[in-house]
């Protein structure tokens, strides 16, 4: 049985755990608590979620690491069909210099499969 999920942070519709595979000393999941499929599925008026994810990444970092994490942050989507769990959840890693390799292709930012916060809501703001 794998064992339960230590939930590092909540707050309002929004909780934030370790990811299990991390690929940076601070690695942080951020999820909505209800069912959202991906970042493909939002519409232009919940790009606000998406923001409010980013902040409550931010604080959760800040808290479990300190302020200097909030240095040299990396955080975005990965896009279906790259995303490993049909879960909406932001990732949020620190610090993103110290990334392996492997970390670098999966988490590269303005690939086909993952973009940061901000690019994100400038996508749905174009496309829907
Ligand atoms: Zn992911």
């Amino acid at each position: 049985m794998k064992p339960p999920v230590e939930i590092l942070y909540e707050k309002g519709n929004f909780c934030v755990f370790r990811d299990h595979r991390p690929v940076a000393k601070n690695h942080l999941l951020i999820i909505p608590k209800y069912h959202v499929g991906s970042v493909k599925y939002l519409e232009k008026d919940e790009v606000g979620m998406i923001t409010q994810m980013k902040e409550i990444g931010l604080e959760a970092l800040e808290q479990v690491a300190g302020p200097e994490a909030l240095d040299d942050v990396l955080d975005g989507f990965h896009w279906p069909p790259f995303n490993t769990i049909d879960h909406l959840h932001l990732h949020v890693i620190s610090p993103a210099k110290e990334m392996s390799l492997w970390g670098r292709i999966q988490f590269k930012q303005k690939s086909l499969w993952f973009t940061t916060a901000e690019d994100t809501i400038k996508w749905i703001q174009e496309h829907r």
